[in-house]
């Protein structure tokens, strides 16, 4: 038996749909999964305005997710998406090395990742920005569905938050976790905008709830923050193709809002992305108020200096593994 299957998406979502009472259902008590076959992507980076081209590898097992600078030949190119390596930044997430060689807007991909389970690529990228693509997580999701994901030869590790942790960042910006039996989400936003106003959304991940309510929200701006990016050198990628854009209680996108509640569901997409930063599947429940990139990262870094306040599980292999294999080979196998 090969310890890869590879593995059409939809027949796992059809699965797990189908199978309420399987634990698998949110992604914790899982095997780890890669991609089948690599991923070619490009696209605007909405900060730099440069186009950028991303080759999303299978890795093995335990691999994680990692970054790698194919433009960086000078310093060190390799940069871990994981909670170490995350610094300050006020409009994205971003990863850094000690070298300073990084890469921002991982949110969005690391959403998708989250969102329906793959725990370990090689992410070859040709600058310092994950392409913005339509600001979603949808054309991720159906680049992802496309190639497939390869079950891998060992469970998930898992976190379990043991006791509340929170941080308190003032004017309403306050973000705690508390102890859950799989991962929950409420997030609350609030804007002077009439538009948005106060949204607030209670999530729990599944790969069918990714879909279902978090893939296709876009992130947005207002339209006066705009000109004040472009001025400090940010957004110079941005457009009506990329971000909802809002102004005096209207999108000035064509076609509006997929959702009434789209900012909040993007809010809600962004915290599952940044919780991934942990790398592994995660017992607990986030609530949020009027959260942000630092937020998340403020409240990681929090939990991992409180070690009390969490217990990880590192799973044995399973017995009936089979023979350990490259996911390329596995490939090649179902091919
Ligand atoms: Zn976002």
């Amino acid at each position: 038996m090969n310890a890869y299957t590879s593995h059409d998406m939809t027949a796992k979502i059809t699965h797990e749909h189908e199978d309420t009472t399987n634990s698998d259902n949110n992604l914790i008590n899982d095997w780890q999964y890669t991609l089948a076959q690599p991923i070619e992507i490009g696209g605007i980076g909405v900060h730099s305005g440069r186009f950028i081209e991303v080759i999303l590898h299978p890795a093995p097992a335990d691999h994680g997710i990692v970054f790698e600078r194919s433009d960086v030949s000078d310093r060190d190119s390799i940069i871990p998406g994981t909670i170490q390596f995350a610094v300050p930044h006020d409009l994205c997430t971003r990863i850094e090395n000690k070298d300073g060689v990084g890469v921002n807007t991982i949110e969005h991909f690391m959403a998708a990742f989250h969102g329906i389970g793959v725990d370990n690529l090689r992410i070859e990228i040709d600058g310092p920005e994950m392409p913005i693509l339509d600001g979603s997580a949808s054309p991720i999701f159906n680049l992802l569905k496309r190639a497939g994901l390869a079950r891998q030869n060992k469970l998930r590790q898992v976190i379990t938050i043991l006791k509340e942790v929170e941080v308190d960042m003032g004017d309403g910006v306050i973000a705690k976790l508390s102890p859950a039996d799989s991962l929950e989400i409420d997030v609350s936003i609030q804007f002077d905008d009439q538009l948005i106003g106060h949204q607030s959304m209670s999530y729990s991940n599944t790969s069918q709830a990714f879909i279902d309510e978090l893939a296709d929200a876009r992130t947005f701006c207002m339209l006066r923050d705009v000109e004040a990016m472009r001025n400090s050198g940010l957004a110079r990628g941005g457009s009506l193709d990329n971000a909802l854009v809002v102004h005096n209680g209207t999108v000035l996108n064509d076609g509006g809002l997929r959702t009434t509640d789209e900012f909040v569901r993007h809010k809600t997409l962004d915290c599952l992305g940044d919780l991934f930063l942990l790398g592994m599947a995660i017992k607990a429940r986030l609530s949020a108020s009027k959260p942000g990139h630092a937020l998340s990262t403020n409240l990681l870094k929090t939990l991992m200096n409180t070690p009390d306040a969490f217990h990880i599980q590192s799973h044995e292999d399973a017995p009936d593994r089979g023979q350990w294999a490259y996911p390329e080979k596995a490939v090649a196998v179902h091919s």
